[in-house]
């Protein structure tokens, strides 16, 4: 679809605010939506009628095939504000990209670039004061595609809505993270949906997680489904590994999701001349690493934490622990991340997206 044919968007805007009832200094992630939404809906064959209108309940058939069936993928961005007010995305077109792999994974149709565009600008536009300046500050952005058609055979849906949420957050703050390798469970399995911002993919974890979090960890770290040998993710994040001065993590398959955060995090140490490799990484080389003090840090990469540091990991019953770092690459990769989203630095990459 080109620019000049996608749809207008009808907007309805609320009568009252509701951003005075907000307290933007004790944020829970995820918790607080914005004034309004994006909704387009795919009927006949094509995306129609989009419209921004006030956040609120859908009313939706119980018999709509992602109840039953799944059927759903989404993303999860963000955007920042600097202090001049200028409002900034991350990379956005890679996570439009995305979720249309997602989505053809799930045999979802895609959505429209322009459109994307077109809905993101208008929403943040509209819901502007909703952004906060200040770093650790952000606006959380959930595109979402469900399937709606009602009826409970088990074929894929031939209506679907795409919808766009707006959340304000404050910075990630997980406290220690704790985690323990994967003997038993996986999150992904070869020619499976791990590659897809699947919404079963994260239901799927909870329970495993909830394991982990029996036992005092938070987290897991994913291994491969065919001999649990390779280390994969941990928890919904990438995960990178420090032995000595070199920066290990798996490349990306289809178990392995092709984070945004992940690949910006290469390039910013490629850039500062840290040893990458982009290999398998198995679990006996990093127990090993751990027992001879090789094994520096552990970190997780994704959007909503940005860069997320292990304290401990566990494997087959035995704990070990991570020093702090002085020279962290997991805290010098989260502030240059972080500038440069924020508009305080430099953006060698053109990562940075002007919005309004
Ligand atoms: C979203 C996600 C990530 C992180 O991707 P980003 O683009 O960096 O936010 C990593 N792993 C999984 C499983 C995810 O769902």
């Amino acid at each position: 679809m080109s620019l000049t044919t996608i749809p207008t968007i009808q907007v309805e805007k609320v009568t009252t605010s509701r951003i005075q009832e907000v307290d933007f200094d004790n944020l829970v992630f995820g918790s607080v939506f914005t004034d309004h939404m994006f909704e387009c809906d795919f009927v006949d064959g094509e995306w129609q009628k989009p419209t921004i209108k006030p956040y609120g309940p859908l009313e939706i058939y119980p018999s709509a095939k992602v109840f039953h069936y799944g059927q759903a993928v989404f993303e999860g961005m963000k955007a920042y504000k600097d202090d001049a007010g200028k409002v900034f995305m991350f990379r956005p077109v890679d996570n439009l990209k995305r979720i249309n792999k997602s989505s053809h994974r799930m045999a979802i149709p895609e959505f429209p670039e322009a459109l994307f565009f077109d809905a993101m600008h208008q929403l943040l536009e509209m819901d502007r004061e909703w952004i906060k300046p200040g770093l650790g500050n952000s606006l959380y952005i959930r595109p979402f595609v469900i399937a709606t058609q009602n009826g409970v055979s088990a074929s894929p849906s031939n209506r679907y809505k795409f919808m766009i949420i707006l959340s304000p957050v404050q910075a990630y703050y997980q406290g220690e993270v704790k985690v323990i390798i994967a003997e038993n469970f996986s999150r992904a399995a070869d020619g499976g949906v791990g590659y897809a911002k699947a919404a079963g993919n994260y239901g799927a974890q909870f329970y495993p997680t909830n394991l982990a979090k029996e036992k005092g960890f938070q987290q897991v770290i994913w291994t491969d489904a065919n001999e649990h040998k390779y280390l994969e993710e941990a928890g919904t994040m990438n995960v990178f590994f420090r032995v000595n001065d070199t920066l290990l993590t798996a490349p990306t398959n289809d178990r392995i999701l092709d984070g945004i955060t992940r690949k910006s995090v290469i390039a910013l140490a490629e850039k500062a001349g840290i040893d990458v490799e982009v290999r398998r990484v198995t679990v006996d080389e990093i127990v090993v690493a751990a027992k001879n003090g090789s094994l520096k840090e552990i970190f997780g990469a994704g959007t909503a934490a940005v860069i997320s540091p292990v304290s401990a990991f566990s494997y087959k019953d035995e704990t070990y622990g991570l020093q702090d770092q002085k020279d962290s690459f997991a805290k010098r990769f989260k502030k240059e991340l972080t500038h440069i989203q924020h508009n305080l630095i430099a953006d060698p990459f053109e990562w940075r997206y002007v919005v309004c």
